[in-house]
């Protein structure tokens, strides 16, 4: 009979063969990451026995950990690098904060909910990640101090690109985020050229809780 641990790193090497390696990730780096990373340490304990599992989960405050596949996808169309300073927006669980720390220099992330920030800084530093700064924040607005980036993944989608966020990437810097209406957006890549220039693609529809406005909006 398998005991707990087993399980659970049975578990974590089929979600990376089965749901990375079958589907297309191949980036050797980005593998050996996704293998290294205890992604039910970041869930909360009540859906923690199917936290490997194909799909998101909700981690409380509205928000969701993306599906592990998304993850992956989105971490390999950024592209970070050793030297890369990078920019979340959205940490919720601190996951995909944990993977692009993993693979770059520096990376800051910023949440808005204030019990997500406090949770996914703990998680983060319990866990030794010591490149990794959290701020409770609105991403909309980026981290002006802290930029330029090479990169910057947004994990909740705003309806239109911020161009707050164009504004800090770095000549040669990518951003990757799910842009549209609530429940039904594309995943976008942006690439900041040398001469300033920006070109953009769209590369499948993807569905991520919206990101919200830094005020609530009131109707009256
Ligand atoms: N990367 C996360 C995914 C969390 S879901 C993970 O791996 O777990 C998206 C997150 O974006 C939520 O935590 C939500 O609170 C946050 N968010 C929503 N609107 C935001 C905004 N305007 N600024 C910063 N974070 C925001």
């Amino acid at each position: 009979m398998l005991v707990a641990d087993d399980r659970v790193t049975l578990q974590h090497e089929r979600m990376v063969a089965d749901q990375m390696e079958r589907r297309g990730i191949h980036n050797p780096d980005l593998l050996r990451v996704m293998r290294a990373t205890p992604r039910h340490l970041f869930v909360p304990t009540n859906v923690r026995s199917t936290a490997y599992e194909d799909r998101p989960l909700p981690i409380g405050h509205g928000a969701t950990i993306s599906q592990p596949y998304i993850v992956a996808l989105m971490t390999e169309l950024l592209a970070p690098a050793k030297k890369h300073r990078v920019l979340e927006i959205g940490a919720g669980s601190g996951y995909q904060t944990a993977i692009l720390g993993q693979l770059a220099a520096e990376v800051y992330t910023v949440e808005i909910s204030p019990e997500l920030a406090r949770s996914a800084a703990k998680t983060l530093r319990e866990l030794g990640y010591t490149n990794i700064t959290v701020r409770q924040g609105d991403g909309y607005q980026g981290w002006l101090e802290r930029a330029p980036f090479d990169g910057i993944m947004v994990t909740a989608a705003p309806p239109e690109l911020p161009e707050a966020l164009i504004a800090q990437l770095s000549a040669g810097g990518r951003l990757v985020a799910p842009v549209g209406p609530i429940w039904s957006q594309e995943l976008m890549v942006i690439e900041k050229k040398a001469d300033g220039t920006i070109e953009r693609r769209s590369v499948c529809p993807v569905s991520f809780v919206p990101m919200k406005p830094a005020r609530p909006v009131k109707y009256s």
